[in-house]
């Protein structure tokens, strides 16, 4: 089977300057379906994947504005909620998608849950800033409430709680996304990169934390046995020396040629560094081509050679 690992990126959910209400985010989701289903319709079984910076930052803000009124959850059950509802939007745009188109294949969320190592170096460097922004008078009261936070001072813009970005290892429900899979399911899993859980005298407990989707939707294209994996972001593909005016767009490459321009530093960490590693680690996992592109050219991206391919 033909299986096709599709990141999505911020850019398919919320576009840039909106303000996130629920109407301008299904409105993105209906068009990102359109483009997921003429893939569909050239044969592709897909597995769908799709970041959460935007939303789980909200839910933070909702927890942190009713604190008084109702107890805040932790981080991870706000990766949950945002896998659910994300996944809730995807599933009902595609469907009623795929009822105008007259397809019938069933489409599914699975709330997905990732392992990271406990002992994993990230842990001891928090470094990615979530949720929203407080003023010095705050910081007090938010370190009784949370005496485990870390708050940083954010370039000088306010101050806010950094969590650690760790590794993802595995996927806990590798074998339910598989049997769905084989039974010809469209599948949403591993939102946001999945909810951080590590293995604790053989149980799984969450952790405050963020996994990177790109990394995360890696671990879930191998352990799949996908033959391809595409990222789909707002830019037309993978390019050297991005923003200086020599910048040019790779249109081919390989492994050892991407390893080498990764290594040289051209792709920032945070925005494309994670995605050209993630397509390098499923090259080298036994992957037989990474795409990233753009999300509106889709279907271009692999049919008409638009973006950047890298093989093994
Ligand atoms: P997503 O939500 O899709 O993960 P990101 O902002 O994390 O989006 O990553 C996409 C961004 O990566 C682009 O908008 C671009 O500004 C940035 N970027 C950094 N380095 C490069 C590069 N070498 N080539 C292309 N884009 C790059
Ligand atoms: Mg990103």
């Amino acid at each position: 089977m033909n299986i096709l690992v599709i990141a999505l990126g911020g850019n398919a959910i919320l576009k840039r300057g909106e303000r996130g209400s629920y109407e301008e985010q299904y409105y993105n989701i209906t068009e990102t379906v359109s483009k997921l289903a003429d893939i569909i319709e050239l044969g592709y079984r897909i597995v769908i994947t799709h970041g959460n910076g935007p939303q789980v930052g909200a839910t933070m803000i909702r927890y942190d504005a009713a604190k008084t009124l109702v107890p805040p959850f932790p981080l991870h059950v706000a990766g949950a909620e945002t896998q659910g509802f994300i996944g809730y939007m995807i599933q009902q745009a595609l469907v009623n998608e795929f009822i105008k188109r007259k397809i019938d294949i069933s489409v599914a969320t699975v709330v997905t849950q990732v392992i990271v190592d406990r002992n994993d170096p990230a842990f001891n460097n928090p470094t990615k800033p979530i949720g929203p922004f407080y003023r010095k008078e705050e910081l007090q009261e938010i370190s009784r409430l949370h005496p485990d936070w870390v708050i940083i001072d954010d370039a000088g813009r306010g101050y806010r709680r950094v969590v650690p970005s760790p590794d993802p290892k595995r996927i806990v429900e590798i074998d339910v996304i598989k049997r769905l899979v084989k039974d010809d399911s469209i599948v949403i899993a591993c939102g946001g990169g999945g909810i951080p859980v590590i293995e604790k005298e053989g149980q799984l407990i969450g952790v405050d934390a963020v996994i990177d989707k790109d990394l995360a939707s890696e671990r879930l294209a191998t352990q799949l046995g996908a033959s391809k994996m595409m990222i789909l972001t707002d830019v037309e593909g993978v390019y050297l020396d991005y923003n200086t005016p020599h910048q040019r767009l790779l249109r081919e490459t390989n492994l050892d040629e991407i390893k080498k321009y990764h290594a040289e530093g051209h792709f920032k960490t945070g925005s494309m560094g994670p995605k050209v590693k993630a397509i390098i680690r499923f090259l080298a996992n036994g992957g037989s081509e990474g795409i990233i592109g753009h999300l509106e050219k889709a279907k271009e991206n692999l049919v008409e050679g638009e973006g950047t391919h890298i093989f093994p």
